[in-house]
C-alpha cells in the first residue's frame, strides 16, 4: 500500500535524498485519556503509512504526562485499536512517564543555564501577566531569582514541599514575544495526583510541550507530524532542542485535522455523551470512536481507505460522513456474504404449492466473490416477506407485490399474488399467490422478463432476530457550528432522538442463527448488518445496522465531476 503523494511525502523524499535522514521514524502519539476516534485514525494511517512507504519505522508513545485524566483502560483500548486498524509498532512502545527522570534533569540544566525558573506567582496572576496579542506580557518579580534559589526551590517542589500552585517552573524567554507560547511558558506544575505508571514517585508533572518534542529526540523520530493547533508551538519545540543542545533534531509538522459532518470529534465532548448518558458508552455504534465503528461494522480496511483516499491537507474541512460510507460500502460489497433477512415480516402463502413440501435451493454467498461459494436455503408453501413489498393499489413503476403482478422471489420461483387477507382492522395478515414451479432458481427458459425480485425467508425454518437499525447521532451535518448563535445553543442540543430503531421480531435464514459476533453481512436489498457484539446472544443473534446500499456519496461525487466540466 503507498501513500498517495502530498507535501509531507516531499519533505521526506527531500530529506532522504539530502542525506538529512537515513531511516524515517515517526509515531502516533496520543494521550491515553479517551479512546480513539477516526481523527485518530486518519493520525495513524499517516505516520504507519509513510514509515512503511519509506521502510522505516513507526513509534506508539503515549503521551502521559497529566495524571489526573489517564488510565490503564485507555492504554489498553487504544492498543488494541490501532493494532485493530492493522498496524504493528513492533517493540516501539513507549510512554512519555518513562522519561520523567531525563526530563527532570533536562529541566535543572536550563535552570543552571538560566533558561528556567521558578515562579510563585499564583496561577491567575501568570494568567494575567501574560499579556494580550496586543501588549507584551508582564516579567514575573520571581524571574531575577539566582541559579541557586532555583534549583532549591525546583527540588523542593520534587520533594512535596509546596502545595499545588503555590509554584511553577516557567522558561525564560521573551514575555513580549509575538507569540505566547514563547512567554515563559510553564514547564512544570506540582500535582500530587496518582499515575497510572508510575504511582505515587512524583508530584510535578511535566507540560505537554516540555516533554513532547523531547520525547522526540529521545527516541530518534526524525519526522514529528501533528495537527494544525501545533503549528504555533512549533517555535516553542524548537527552542528547547536548541536550548538544551540535543544532538538529534527532530522536525515538527503540521496537517489539518480531520472533521465529519454529523459528530464530534473532541474527547471531551465524546466522553460527555458517555458519562451523561447519550450513547450506550464508548464504542457505541453511533459513536465516531475507532471501537464504535467497530461495532458498528465497519472494517478496518475501509476506514484505512477512506483515511488514505482524503490525502493530507494543511486546510480546515469538514468532510461527508458519505464519503467514510462509501469506502465502508465499497469493502464490504467485495466481502460481506449475502443473507437474506425480512426485518418486518407479513405471511406469504403459496396456495399451490404441496402442504408439508419442503425443498433446499442453493444461494450463491457473494456474486462479487466467486470464492465465496454457496449455501442450502430452505423452501416452504409459507414464507416471511417484507409488509412494505407489498401494495393493494400499487402506484406505477411498482415491481413488487400487488395483486396480479408477477415477481421473483430471489434463488427461488416466480410468484403472482392472487388475495391478500386482512384482519377486521385492516391490517394486511396474509398474502396469497401462487407459483410456476418451471421457474425453479428464479428464471424460466421462456425467456420471460420479471423486472421484480424480491427477499423472503422460508417459515418452516428460520431464526428470530433483532436488528438496531442506526442513524447519525446528531440531527444537523455541523453540531457544533450554532455555539456563536444569537441564542447559543451547544452539540447537545442537535442530539438525533431518533438515531436507534430497535426492531424486534426480524426473521433470517437459518444459518443466520449462529451467525458469530462481528460477523458481516448484507442482507439482500437491505443493507450492511454486524452481529452485535454485546447483545447477541446464543440463537438470538442482535445486527447492528452498518451502511444501506445506496450509493450517495457515488451520486454526489459524479454530479461533482459532471458540474465541473
Ligand atoms: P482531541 O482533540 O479529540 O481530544 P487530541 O489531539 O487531544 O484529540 P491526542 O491523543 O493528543 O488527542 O492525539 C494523538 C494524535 O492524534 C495527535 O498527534 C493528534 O494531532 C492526532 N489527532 C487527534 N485528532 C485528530 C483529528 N481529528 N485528525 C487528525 N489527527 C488527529
Ligand atoms: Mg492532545
Amino acid at each position: 500500500m503507498t501513500d498517495p503523494k502530498n507535501f509531507l511525502t516531499q519533505i521526506i523524499e527531500d530529506d532522504l535524498t539530502a542525506r538529512r535522514c537515513e531511516l524515517v521514524v515517526t509515531r502516533f502519539p496520543p494521550e491515553p485519556n479517551g479512546y480513539l476516534h477516526i481523527g485518530h485514525a486518519k493520525s495513524i494511517t499517516l505516520n504507519f503509512g509513510l514509515a512503511k512507504t519509506y521502510g522505516g519505522r513507526c513509534h506508539l508513545r503515549f503521551d502521559d504526562t497529566n495524571p489526573a485524566k489517564e488510565e490503564q483502560e485507555f492504554v489498553d483500548s487504544i492498543k488494541n485499536d490501532v493494532r485493530w486498524l492493522g498496524f504493528d509498532w513492533g517493540p516501539y512502545e513507549f510512554y512519555a512517564s518513562d522519561y520523567f527522570e531525563k526530563l527532570y534533569e533536562w529541566a535543572v540544566l536550563l535552570i543552571k543555564k538560566g533558561l528556567a525558573y521558578v515562579d510563585s506567582q499564583t496561577s491567575e496572576e501568570i494568567r494575567v501577566n501574560r499579556g494580550t496579542p496586543t501588549e507584551p506580557g508582564k516579567e514575573s518579580p520571581y524571574r531575577n531569582r539566582s541559579v541557586e534559589e532555583n534549583l532549591k526551590l525546583f527540588e523542593e517542589m520534587r520533594q512535596g514541599l509546596h502545595p499545588e500552585g503555590a509554584m511553577v517552573l516557567r522558561a525564560r524567554i521573551d514575555m513580549a514575544h509575538p507569540n505566547f507560547h514563547m512567554r515563559d511558558p510553564v514547564l512544570y506544575r506540582i500535582k500530587f495526583a496518582h499515575h497510572h505508571r508510575t504511582g505515587d514517585r512524583w508530584c510535578l508533572y511535566p507540560m505537554y510541550d516540555f516533554a513532547h518534542g523531547q520525547s522526540d529526540a529521545i527516541e530518534g523520530i526524525t519526522h514529528s507530524i501533528c495537527t494544525l493547533e501545533f503549528e504555533v508551538h512549533r517555535p516553542l519545540y524548537d527552542w528547547f532542542l536548541e536550548a538544551l543542545e540535543l544532538p538529534h533534531r527532530p522536525r515538527q509538522y503540521e496537517f489539518a485535522r480531520l472533521n465529519l459532518t454529523y459528530t464530534v470529534m473532541s474527547k471531551r465532548k465524546l466522553r460527555e455523551l458517555v458519562e451523561q448518558g447519550h450513547v450506550d458508552g464508548w464504542d457505541d455504534p453511533r459513536m465516531p470512536t475507532i471501537s464504535g465503528m467497530r461495532r458498528r461494522g465497519y472494517p478496518p480496511e475501509g476506514i484505512v481507505n477512506f483515511c488514505q483516499d482524503i490525502g493530507v491537507s494543511k486546510v480546515e474541512s469538514v468532510l461527508d460522513i458519505a464519503h467514510l460510507q462509501f469506502h465502508v460500502r465499497e469493502y464490504l460489497n467485495k466481502t460481506a456474504l449475502r443473507r437474506m433477512a425480512v426485518l418486518d415480516p407479513v405471511k406469504l402463502v403459496i396456495i399451490n404449492y404441496p402442504e408439508g413440501k419442503h425443498e433446499l435451493l442453493e444461494a450463491e454467498n457473494n456474486p462479487e466473490d466467486p470464492d465465496a461459494g454457496s449455501r442450502w436455503i430452505p423452501f416452504g408453501r409459507e414464507l416471511w416477506v417484507e409488509r412494505e413489498d407489498y401494495r393493494e393499489n400499487p402506484p406505477k413503476g411498482w415491481f413488487r407485490l400487488a395483486p396480479g403482478y408477477e415477481v421473483r422471489l430471489k434463488h427461488a420461483y416466480y410468484v403472482v399474488v392472487q388475495n391478500a387477507v386482512y384482519d377486521d382492522s385492516g391490517n394486511l395478515v396474509e398474502i396469497q399467490a401462487t407459483y410456476d414451479p418451471a421457474s425453479r432458481g428464479g428464471w424460466t427458459q421462456d425467456g420471460r422478463k420479471i423486472k421484480g425480485t424480491i427477499h423472503w425467508v422460508a417459515v418452516h425454518d428460520c431464526g428470530e432476530a433483532v436488528v438496531h437499525e442506526y442513524d447519525h447521532l446528531f440531527t444537523v451535518p455541523d453540531p457544533e457550528a450554532h455555539e456563536d448563535d444569537a441564542e447559543p445553543k451547544t452539540y447537545l442540543d442537535f442530539i438525533n432522538p431518533h438515531s436507534l430503531r430497535v426492531i424486534q421480531g426480524v426473521r433470517v435464514e437459518p444459518s443466520l442463527r449462529d451467525a458469530l459476533p462481528g460477523q458481516r453481512f448484507q442482507f439482500l436489498r437491505k443493507g450492511y448488518y454486524v452481529v452485535d457484539t454485546r447483545y447477541t446472544t446464543a440463537g438470538k443473534p442482535v445486527f447492528n445496522s452498518t451502511v444501506g446500499l445506496k450509493d450517495s456519496w457515488e451520486k454526489l461525487e459524479k454530479k461533482l465531476a459532471g458540474g465541473a466540466v
